[in-house]
């Protein structure tokens, strides 16, 4: 038994978890529209495949990755394609996005699909191939391609992957649920994966708070095929956060910019291991996932399994929503979640709760008061930076100390905020101040590249110049040499004497005497 180690900071929030009652898979069904995204997961957007107008099966591909940080997209059921255009995505701006909208015929009529008879036969790439053709991104809540993180060994050698049970947030009960129903699927995923990065151990990281799951993973542990550990730690928020889990578990740190591959180790999510069990063992694309839909508004909170695309008014009437009671929709849990702005927009590969309080259950913030410089938000902060300090300089958009300390290292976890007695949202400034950050990146990077194409030109041109004026001096020179040897005629000189002899041919001739 290896032991665990502790982190920096970090929160106790009320847990509410047992309200979505987990161990349970329930089914929303199947809606009347789905509308898909083109860009679930970070990366290019997909390529569309089809039209407006065509029928489609399920697990038909609608959309190409476009690239290699991409993915493809696939109809979750059959149905018509009904519409391309955009709509509003789950975002925290609300913004919309192209989206393919597919009127299901209710049928659930689905292409045959097979997977590898024998996986451990195959090499890394194939499976890796499969992977991406699968459609899967981090269902964590990242959304990064599967298939682009288990290219990490070409980065340093890897020896542990670890996969990320932990659901710290309150409320969220869909990796418990799934850790308690798919155990088995969980760790034949984990082999695979283990098989593709070339590891030989597994750790699975369960916070305390979940005995049920621990059990359940366990069981399914003590069958797999190479080393397999769960490890159990005590529950506090927010040890799921991916640099603190791999400190929980390896007592390692993860440097500053730097990624967990660095340290030779991969992190996945137990959902995500479950897609790709399913990709690699049964040739079934990502088309739905387990989303936990509670909050008291709802009548009948659980985590339902729910198709891509399934818009969340639907999913709010299965689940009995009662409006007179709610203020507001959060995408996600109450730490990391974002307020949505519209219930038309569609669930995706990165949603893992709606979460539908009731006022008394999750008031709204009171104003924000002034920063009365208590440190307590530096006390929570998990990754040990200094939250006060970087709301000053977000507030006063100062990009360079900004990066001096560290915000990229910030997990937005809302620790801060959440024990900051004069209620400052400041994940909100640092969520701003990263966008901004990003931006001016991205201007930056423009701007050098239309710097490097205007002095490319200036360089072509001036070489072009000087090939001119080299071919011109040399035929000076030739000339010069030639006549100079009296070999040949001066070329301006006959030059002159024809036009003065045409001349004078054309003063005889109107000259009639
Ligand atoms: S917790 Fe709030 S009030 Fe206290 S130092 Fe941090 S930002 Fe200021
Ligand atoms: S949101 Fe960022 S600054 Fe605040 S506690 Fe979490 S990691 Fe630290």
């Amino acid at each position: 038994m290896n032991t665990v180690f502790g982190i920096h900071g970090g929160i106790h929030p009320p847990e509410e978890k047992a309200l979505s009652n987990p161990g349970t898979i329930l089914d929303a069904g199947i809606p009347p529209t789905l509308v898909l995204p083109l860009s679930q997961h970070i990366g290019k957007p997909s390529n569309l495949e089809v039209g407006v107008g065509e029928h489609v099966l399920g697990g038909q591909l609608l959309a190409a990755a476009d690239g290699l940080v991409s993915v493809p997209l696939h109809a979750p059921t059959s149905g018509t394609v009904t519409a391309i255009e955009p709509r509003p995505v789950p975002h925290p701006s609300g913004m919309e996005n192209i989206c393919l909208e597919l009127s299901c015929d209710g049928r659930a009529q689905w292409l045959d699909t097979s997977g590898f008879a024998n996986w451990t036969e195959e090499k890394p790439e194939v499976l890796v191939e499969a992977i991406r053709a699968a459609g899967i991104a981090g269902m964590g809540g990242a959304g990064f391609p599967t298939a682009v993180k288990l290219l990490a060994p070409q980065r340093a050698p890897m020896h542990t992957l670890i996969i990320n049970g932990t659901e710290c947030e309150p409320y969220i009960t869909a990796d418990d649920t799934l850790m308690q129903v798919e155990a088995a699927c969980i760790v034949e995923g984990a082999e695979i994966l283990a098989h593709i990065l070339g590891v030989e151990r597994i750790l699975f990281g369960v916070e305390d708070n979940k005995p049920a799951a621990l059990a359940a993973m366990k069981a399914a542990a003590d069958g797999a095929g190479r080393p397999c550990e769960v490890m159990a730690f005590p529950t506090k928020y927010p040890s799921g956060g991916e640099k603190q889990l791999i400190e929980i578990l390896t007592g390692k740190q993860v440097p500053t910019g730097g990624l967990p591959a660095d340290l030779g180790i991969v992190c996945q999510n137990p959902g995500t291991a479950v897609a790709v069990r399913d990709a690699i063992c049964d040739g079934k694309p990502l088309t739905d996932r387990l989303v936990t839909l509670t909050g008291r508004a709802l009548a009948r909170p659980g985590n339902y399994r729910v198709r891509l695309g399934t818009p969340i008014e639907y999913l709010l009437q299965v689940a009995g929503f009662e409006p007179k009671e709610n203020r507001r929709l959060i995408h996600g849990g109450p730490m990391m979640g974002f307020a949505l702005e519209s219930s038309s927009v569609p669930v995706v590969k990165t949603t893992n709760c709606i979460l539908v309080p009731t006022e008394q259950e999750l008031p709204t913030p009171p104003p924000a008061q002034a920063c009365i410089r208590c440190g307590l938000c530096a006390e929570a902060c998990p990754a040990s930076l200094l939250p006060q300090q970087l709301y000053w300089y977000a507030r006063a958009r100062d990009q360079e100390q900004l990066e001096r300390h560290h915000l990229s290292d910030c997990i937005e976890c809302g620790a801060c905020s959440w024990v900051c007695p004069s209620h400052i949202p400041l994940v909100q400034y640092y969520r701003a101040a990263k966008g901004m950050i990003a931006d001016s990146k991205a201007e930056k990077v423009r701007s050098d590249r239309s710097r490097g194409r205007f002095e490319a030109r200036q360089e072509r041109l001036e070489h072009e110049t000087a090939a001119r004026e080299a071919q011109r001096a040399a035929r000076r020179a030739a000339a010069q040499k030639k006549a100079a040897e009296g070999g040949a005629e001066d070329p301006v000189a006959a030059a002159i004497a024809r036009a003065k002899a045409k001349k004078e041919a054309a003063a005889n001739e109107s000259d009639p005497s």
